[in-house]
């Protein structure tokens, strides 16, 4: 007779917390509160595109210009409400907006019931908002704001320092140069082939500002997990539009670098095991 293997639902990934009446208000709590910043982080990482004022602008149409109604503006039911249309001029909305929201409700889900606070971990979640305006701003138009990058690599290097004093700014500025190193090598390399850019210099600005966050080898994982991720986008694409990979868009590998890097920040906030090295 053959047993069959039984998990337990509640060690699974390390989430055996998430059981508690508490714990599941917290994760509502943190979802709605994601869900807000969610709108806010598309908002910011769309607006740096445009050059529009992130906190005076009302928010309006990017097609019509018509302002927006405050029940245009509830994260993810306005979007659905409208079956991603503008209400106005029906036009198409940006699926950032959605998309964004569910992502930061995952993440303020996930950290508010299983983190624990102090100061890094309000760092941690700064860097993770400025990540999203990151991967929102470069999916929008292939740009990626320097000031919020310089910021994530100072906030990751204090981090470290505040963690583990000079063991961590070692740390974290070794980790800093492999992240640039990591991608600066194919970068060369299709330089050399091709003689031309591989990479914008964004890229280069943002693995070195997340691998200050980093130890060791792990901004060589973050940078071939974002080009798989990468590489799985174009081919969806490539077959959605029935073209060869090579008539596609370039496409803003930035992006996926700050997903994965969101990704790896909610992991460690969590103690997730997935990314001890
Ligand atoms: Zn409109």
């Amino acid at each position: 007779m053959v047993t069959k293997k039984t998990i337990d639902p509640t060690t699974l990934f390390g989430l055996q917390h998430v059981i508690s009446v508490e714990q599941y208000i917290l994760v509502v709590f943190g979802a709605t509160l994601g869900t807000a910043i969610g709108s806010f982080v598309a908002a910011a990482g769309i607006r740096t595109t445009n050059e529009k004022s992130v906190i005076s602008t009302p928010s309006s149409c990017d097609h019509c210009g018509e302002k927006l109604a405050i029940r245009d503006l509830v994260p993810v039911i306005s979007f659905l409400a409208s079956r991603g249309q503008c209400r106005y001029c029906g036009a198409r909305l940006t699926w950032l907006y959605a998309g964004t929201e569910i992502s930061f409700a995952v993440v303020g889900g996930l950290v508010a019931s299983l983190a624990d606070w102090d100061v890094v971990t309000i760092a941690t979640c700064l860097a993770i908002i400025l990540l999203g305006i990151c991967a929102v701003s470069d999916f929008r138009a292939m740009l990626l704001p320097l000031p919020v990058m310089v910021s994530i690599g100072i906030l990751g290097l204090a981090s470290q320092i505040l963690d583990q004093g000079l063991d961590g700014a070692v740390s974290s500025l070794v980790a800093s140069v492999t992240a640039i190193a990591t991608i600066g090598i194919p970068g060369l390399l299709y330089w050399l082939i091709r003689r031309t850019q591989g990479f914008g210099e964004g890229d280069y600005w943002l693995m070195g500002a997340i691998g200050a966050w980093m130890h060791g080898i792990e901004p060589i994982i973050l940078f071939y997990m974002a080009t798989v991720l990468c590489l799985v986008a174009a081919i969806v694409e490539a077959l959605r539009q029935q073209k060869s990979l090579q008539y596609l868009e370039p496409k803003p590998i930035g992006a996926f670098i700050s997903i994965v890097s969101i990704i790896y920040l909610t992991a460690k906030l969590c103690n997730l095991a997935l990314t001890k090295m």
